[in-house]
């Protein structure tokens, strides 16, 4: 079940929008009236309509069907620089490079997306229509099978079967994007004990991804960010819109 989209309005409701509008348009005319400049052309009326219904400090912002924001924390940003490799490459570099891509990807989407620091004030009590905090893993060998990805969802608040949800979907669309392996038996307590999971509002739906090691999956994730943050991107959209897991790659 996705706690998102809204139910159907009441019939009743009908009524009460019905005098909510005809308030509105009389205002509207009100004000269309008294401040109807000589040269007010149809752009500039549906400005003005846009201001009114999502008013922006400073003008004239995106606007967006959405209430809820959706949280990208770039892992470690703020904080520490997380894995480092032996040349000076760090997990932070490429977890920033890719949060930036996942928050282009939503906002053509119609989406408000708000790039978080791994412990940014604004996660105590965030609400969010999902909040994905973006990692790498070690960049030193430790044996042939430390490539691929993980997930791990949280499991606190009311929201931990939809964190469920979101985690499979980005397990599903992450798999489907990169050509990457799930590692499911690999997932850490600092993966399911995630310090983030606690602090947001426990209506908001919450995973971590590890998008892969920095030592056997360097070339991907230094040469394929764009990949990986459409796999990301795919998977949280797989979420806030309800689609089905595809191929084999769920869980
Ligand atoms: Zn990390």
């Amino acid at each position: 079940m996705n706690p998102i989209r809204p139910a159907a309005a009441p019939r009743r409701s009908r009524t009460r929008f019905y005098l909510w509008t005809t308030g509105l348009g009389a205002a509207l005319a009100t004000a269309f009236i008294t401040f109807a400049p000589s040269t007010l052309s149809p752009d500039s009326i549906r400005a003005s309509f846009a201001g009114v219904i999502n008013p922006t400090p400073g003008g004239l912002g995106p606007i967006s069907p959405f209430k809820l924001p959706i949280g990208i924390v770039a892992g470690h940003s703020g904080n520490d620089v997380g894995a480092v490799c032996d040349d000076g490459l760090t997990e932070l570099s490429i977890n920033e490079d890719i949060a930036v891509r996942v928050k282009t990807l939503l906002e053509r989407q119609g989406y408000i997306v708000d790039l978080l620091e791994e412990y940014d004030p604004r996660l105590n009590g965030y609400k969010a229509m999902a909040l994905v905090s973006l990692h790498t893993d070690s960049c030193h060998f430790i044996d042939n099978n430390a490539t691929g990805f993980k997930v791990a969802a949280s499991q606190a608040g009311t929201s931990a079967e939809a964190s469920q949800t979101l985690a499979a979907c980005l397990t599903n669309r992450y798999a489907a994007r990169t050509g990457l392996n799930n590692h499911p038996g690999s997932v850490t307590w600092d993966m399911t004990g995630y310090h983030s999971f606690s602090e947001v509002s426990e209506e908001t739906p919450a995973a971590i991804i590890e998008m892969g090691f920095l030592y056997l999956d360097r070339n991907f994730l230094t040469q394929h960010a764009d990949l990986a943050a459409q796999g990301v991107a795919d998977g949280i959209l797989c979420f806030t819109r309800s689609e089905p897991l595809t191929g084999t790659a769920a869980p």
